[in-house]
């Protein structure tokens, strides 16, 4: 049998799931009040950096009367919570206690086991309010209805978003089972100027999928533009300019992640619909084989690779996808043809040209399917250690270029 070595963490997925909450309208205002007070936690929040105290027993001594004093209806469950969430916000955060941390008023409220409990059997949950407690059932979708019926739940967060109100679980999902790659591997390459190509000649994120392999311009336009108004904004200096930097950076973040995101979605789909795995390059390798010019080198984000790395490990994880990271030793001077090896095959800047068989194509590509090969090798590695009696090619696999296997 073969021995699969799993690629996430024993216990399984952490996930959230959303469930929705169906309340009459007198409920609703219930819902809506809990969710006001318990967000006046920010009085709490006040106080504790009036005080500088943020362990939640100090608080609790210092605030827990006067919370109750000042916030009517407050219960004394729901002042606990706000205590424990306001030292909770301002707890390893040194950043954070420059200033006092403010709730939004209709913010999400995270909820414990007094504050809400379940009744799975029934689909409905139980909600503390400042007018007594609410039941209101529950619906879903299936698989999380199922999930929520079967496992042990974590933290849950009351929201309401547009009218709706929400539900919002933490659970862990079991680890499915790794299918075998019957189809080999999809080879991804991250780069700079395209953060993502993949061995099927896909470059992401972009509108035309599977496109030409043109670059992300619209990627890099923007990076460059946000370099231009951060140099612009240092010279400045003044402490407005520094807030919009601060909002910047913030900005620049949310646009990677979400790109992320979509990249390691589409990656994952196309790996599940066509029975292979993933395969990305180590970021060890990444980091020395980019040589970006320098506007380039300025606007690479490592983060942004190792983030790309967990996106699709978790995500190929959660969908039994078998995932696995390679040497990236030469595979943007490997020839997937004929195996030839030589800084020659690049004649230019994102272009490649094999020196002994000819084989032309973008420099991306070219090194996703170097990926997507090392993916087929690797993953045969791993699951046959012991199968012919012999001692495990573990230690020398992905340790040297792949040999030379065609051509004279
Ligand atoms: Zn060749």
């Amino acid at each position: 049998m073969a021995i699969r070595r799993s690629t996430t963490k024993r216990n399984g997925l952490p996930t959230i799931v959303q469930l929705r909450l169906t309340p009459t309208p007198a409920q609703a205002d219930s819902l809506a009040a809990a969710v006001l007070l318990c967000n006046q936690a920010t009085v709490v929040s006040r106080l504790a950096w009036q005080h500088r105290v943020f362990t939640v027993v100090k608080l609790h001594r210092l605030a827990y009367y006067e919370v109750r004093g000042r916030v009517a209806g407050l219960g004394a469950q729901a002042a606990v919570r706000a205590i424990a969430r306001v030292a909770g916000a301002y707890a390893n955060r040194r950043a954070s206690k420059k200033r006092a941390h403010i709730f939004r008023p209709h913010g999400a409220v995270p909820c414990d086991a007094r504050l809400l409990s379940f009744n799975r059997d029934a689909r409905t949950v139980s909600l503390w309010t400042p007018t007594g407690r609410v039941t209101l059932p529950y619906t879903g979708r299936p698989e999380d209805l199922k999930a929520i019926e079967a496992l042990p739940l974590g933290e849950a967060d009351l929201i309401c978003r547009r009218g709706v109100w929400l539900l919002q679980v933490a659970l862990t999902l079991p680890n499915p089972v790794v299918r075998e790659p019957v189809g080999g591997f999809v080879g991804v390459d991250q780069g700079v100027a395209n953060l993502a190509v993949t061995s099927d000649r896909a470059v992401l994120p972009g509108p035309a999928l599977p496109g030409p392999i043109g670059g992300n311009g619209h990627v890099r336009t923007l990076r460059e533009r946000r370099h231009r108004q951060r140099r612009r904004l240092q010279k400045k200096g003044t402490s407005a300019a520094r807030r919009v930097l601060r909002r910047l950076s913030g900005r620049e973040h949310r646009m990677m992640t979400d790109l992320n995101h979509q990249i390691s979605k589409f990656v994952v789909r196309e790996a599940e619909r066509t029975g292979r795995g993933v395969a990305l390059e180590d970021l060890q390798g990444i980091r020395s084989r980019v040589r970006a010019h320098r506007l380039q080198r300025r606007t690479l984000h490592s983060w942004a690779f190792a983030q790309q790395i967990t996106f699709t490990r978790y995500k190929a994880a959660r969908a039994g996808v078998a995932f696995l990271l390679v040497d990236p030793a030469y595979t943007s001077q490997a020839c997937p043809e004929c195996g030839h090896i030589s800084r020659t095959n690049r004649p230019a800047r994102g272009r490649f040209v094999c020196q002994r068989c000819g084989l032309a194509g973008h420099a991306d590509h070219i090194a996703a399917r170097n990926i997507a090969t090392r993916g087929i090798t690797g993953w045969a590695a791993i699951n046959q250690p012991h199968a012919t009696g012999l001692p495990s090619p573990r230690r020398d696999r992905e340790s040297k270029p792949p040999a030379s296997t065609g051509g004279s």
